[in-house]
């Protein structure tokens, strides 16, 4: 390729030579050359917050981290089949921040396969099939992830619920089936009729597989109860509570490093995944020795990648960054500062139908005086920011939530520029018409 290549001919490149179904961002996309903190710089020079991005968790380029993963890379990078002492150290560190009943660990490469080899386990372990999933999750890209991807059953491309899957309702109290104070049962009780559906057919069921905060589906915040009583009905009917923690783990909620934490529930497998090494392809089973032990059944689980020292070595420097710069604390104080200021915009601006979340990991609504769902505005007010220098990322099953889920490092002062840049295009005329 020439020194200099234009967006243009990056385009053509990607539609000629890359699939056809990837996408990009925006009606005129970035051309971003240079992370740094949580910034992301393009290739003209002007730098863009970015309070989309998970996956860069202790900053975009995090000096240590790109040390480390240099250091290892110049030295050794092999398979776990022989010892090395980087996957211990990353292990030792990774179960200190784990309850003790996830005492197993497996290492592989991405969300996707994090995922994949959770489902397997539940299978294997209760010799069933069937699976309880919840409206619009995502859980990954590859064949047994799409299955319980409800975000992926919408009608787009054709890909249907697998007769295996179950579906629950998205436990959305703002606008969801059922908002009272009783929600929680109430989305809850879904586990159980389906459970008694499936035992009518003289069927079990392998698991459950739930985000402890719901990304996808638009930064949703189940009621407090909710999964104690899916985990309780759902082992009581001998099924594994497997927690996807890929978007929501490693400080990000600041009063807790997992978000199943927040509601006092302890799976039986934990998945984690983006932040675990920084924008390097790190990802990560905790199972309980029982599962580990179940799941030995005499085959070998080979991953030619997974718990490589190069990985491992990021792996373990990002936990430490989390503790030497106080992230989570971070996560819990600027979350909080950020958070009041949403929801004092929320005041100005009735269109921000709803503000939610914890920590570092926030979401506002946009909708009209009857909840209905302004997905236009989302993509515009997305679209302006990103010219105001913001970068934001819209989801949720109609469009119209703005998802905050910065790096970890974004402090009081981003916050505040965030508000601020808010501020001026909820002033415009666009904004206001609905
Ligand atoms: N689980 C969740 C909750 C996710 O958001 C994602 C990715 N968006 C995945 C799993 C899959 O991870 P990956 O893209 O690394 O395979």
């Amino acid at each position: 390729t020439p020194e200099k290549i234009s967006d243009e001919e990056i385009i053509d490149f990607r539609k000629e030579h890359l699939g056809k179904s990837l996408s990009l961002s925006y009606s005129e996309p970035l051309h971003i050359v240079r992370g740094e903190g949580v910034y992301l710089i393009d290739s003209d020079g002007k730098k863009y917050i970015d309070t989309a991005n998970n996956v860069n968790h202790v900053g975009h380029q995090h000096p240590k981290v790109v040390a480390a993963g240099q250091q290892q890379m110049a030295v050794l990078n092999t398979n776990t089949r022989y010892l090395h002492k980087e996957i211990i150290n990353y292990a030792e560190a990774l179960l200190k921040k784990l309850p003790k009943e996830l005492s197993v660990l497996h290492f592989v490469n991405s969300g996707s396969e994090a995922n994949e080899l959770a489902l397997r386990m539940a299978k294997t372990v209760t010799g069933q099939e069937n699976m309880l999933a919840i409206e619009v999750g995502y859980h990954g890209n590859t064949n047994a992830v799409m299955d319980v991807s409800s975000y992926k059953f919408d009608g787009k491309g054709g890909f249907p619920q697998p007769a295996n899957t179950h579906i629950l309702p998205l436990p959305d109290i703002f606008r969801g089936k059922h908002c009272g104070k009783n929600a929680g049962t109430e989305y809850a009780n879904y586990a159980t009729r389906h459970i008694e559906h499936l035992r009518g057919m003289d069927k079990g069921i392998a698991g459950f597989i739930g985000e402890s905060m719901i990304s996808c589906g638009g930064q949703i915040v189940p009621p407090k109860n909710y999964f104690k009583k899916v985990y309780k009905t759902v082992r009581e009917a001998g099924g594994i509570c497997i927690a996807d923690e890929v978007q929501t783990g490693f400080g990000r909620m600041g009063k807790t490093f997992w978000a199943f934490e927040l509601f006092d529930v302890v799976p039986d497998i934990v998945t984690m995944g983006k932040p675990a090494g920084n924008g390097h392809p790190l990802a990560v089973v905790a199972c309980t020795k029982e599962i580990s032990e179940k799941f030995h059944t005499g085959m070998e689980f080979f991953n030619t990648f997974g718990g490589n020292p190069v990985s491992c070595a990021i792996g373990r420097t990002v936990l430490e960054v989390i503790e030497e710069e106080n992230l989570q604390q971070n996560a819990l104080e600027t979350g909080a500062f950020l958070k009041s200021g949403l929801l004092q915009l929320q005041k100005e601006s009735p269109i921000i139908g709803d503000v939610r979340g914890e920590g570092l990991f926030l979401g506002f609504e946009l909708t009209d005086n009857n909840k209905n769902p302004l997905a236009e505005h989302a993509a515009y007010l997305s679209d302006r920011m990103k010219t105001l220098g913001v970068l934001m990322s819209t989801d949720g099953p109609d469009y119209n939530v703005l998802k905050i889920k910065p790096p970890v490092v974004f402090n009081k002062e981003h916050a505040q520029e965030l508000i601020d840049k808010l501020r001026i295009v909820f002033g415009e005329d666009f904004m206001k018409a609905y």
